[in-house]
């Protein structure tokens, strides 16, 4: 697989961390895997590289711009020791979305698909064995052309690494508390909101500093327009379970489409739930929860799968949901997705890629 590929080995591997205090984005495995773009040229020359810092010249695009896009996927270890990817042909798609919005150019999917198995492949003893752990792969594309004046690009860089990752859930699901953000703004109609794109992450954290500054654990975004409807949780898509309806606001711009999330409506729509991808308001929600009508909330994304919300603070107003538990669904869609992640359930929809 990787017999494209040049690979130069680190001549000074580190030692693993303790696999009890991974945490999240702390640790980075021996190598990565490195390729660049050169207009007339394509992407070319793959290959993978001890782990370390990159050289940029001060007047690299995206060190001005932000012409930077990325993706966030995990790999895990089976029991009987194979390594299992999730629908990473859905990375590959999506990342060629987010390329087109920032003129960046298209990657074939298969050479996408390649450097990650390669990568994942040479790094497979990074892999942390045990329960909620995993490798979080990142890939990301920067603009490293040397020019200073806004255009397209014509030089890229793509690199992958890799980080081994601890369970979110050292003691099972927690629900989080969210601030509803009726100040800042995540995206807006004709933006990048629905692009993985670098520059969408920096104008949050004021909301999310001030959601902490309150106690709270995230944000919870409205629309750009009116503030009126809910969008999205911190960087994970929304879900709320409105008698007995399960609704997530439809992806049409302003939202990221995330592959957890399309992996819950399907997994929903199997269990015949009544599914809707439709607007739905901050005052619905409210509404809902005063009439005892609001079931459940909760926030999908690779990191953490599925996250319950407990409470939700609007303009000053607190509700619990759910007695500010874990709900049932919550729970039937992580133990069912960690499942199939892990290999420890069957793979009934297909969506593991072996390794
Ligand atoms: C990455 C991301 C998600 C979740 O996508 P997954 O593919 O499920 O990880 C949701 N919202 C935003 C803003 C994101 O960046």
């Amino acid at each position: 697989m990787n017999d494209n590929f040049t690979i130069h080995k680190t001549d000074k591997p580190k030692e693993k961390p303790d696999q009890n205090s991974l945490g999240f984005g702390k640790y980075f495995s021996d190598h990565m895997f490195v390729m660049e773009y050169t207009k007339g040229k394509g992407w070319h020359d793959g290959k993978i590289v001890p782990y370390g810092p990159i050289s940029l010249d001060p007047a690299a695009a995206v060190l001005h711009y932000a012409i930077e896009m990325f993706e966030g996927m995990k790999a895990y270890k089976t029991k009987d020791g194979r390594t299992l990817l999730f629908r990473p042909e859905m990375n590959a798609k999506r990342l060629n979305i987010t390329c087109d919005r920032l003129c960046i150019p298209e990657m074939d999917e298969k050479l996408f698909l390649d450097a990650v198995k390669a990568i994942v492949d040479f790094e497979k003893d990074w892999i942390p064995q045990g329960e909620g752990r995993s490798l979080y792969i990142r890939p990301f594309i920067i603009a490293d052309e040397v020019f200073v004046g806004l255009r397209p690009a014509e030089h890229f860089t793509f690199i992958v690494f890799l980080s081994p990752v601890g369970s979110y859930y050292a003691g099972g699901l927690s629900p989080t508390k969210l601030l509803v953000e009726d100040e800042y703004i995540r995206a807006a109609p004709g933006g990048t909101g629905y692009a993985k794109v670098g520059g969408n992450y920096a104008g949050t954290l004021k909301a999310q500093q001030k959601a902490i500054g309150m106690g709270l654990d995230q944000v919870l975004w409205l629309d750009g327009v009116e503030k009126k409807y809910v969008e999205e949780i911190g960087a994970s898509n929304a879900f709320f379970v409105i008698d007995g309806e399960v609704v997530t606001p439809p992806a049409g711009g302003t939202i990221l489409k995330g592959i957890t999330r399309d992996s819950c409506l399907q997994l929903l729509k199997k269990w015949g739930y009544k599914v809707s991808e439709r607007k739905v308001s901050i005052e619905e929600i409210f509404n809902a929860c005063e009439s005892g009508k609001l079931d459940e909330a909760f926030a999908t994304g690779t990191a953490a799968v599925i996250s319950p919300v407990g409470e939700l603070t609007w303009k000053g107003k607190k509700i619990a949901i759910n007695g500010g538990k874990t709900g049932a669904i919550s729970q039937r869609l992580y133990d069912e997705l960690y499942g199939i992640q892990t290999g420890e359930l069957e793979d009934s929809m297909g969506w593991t890629v072996e390794v």
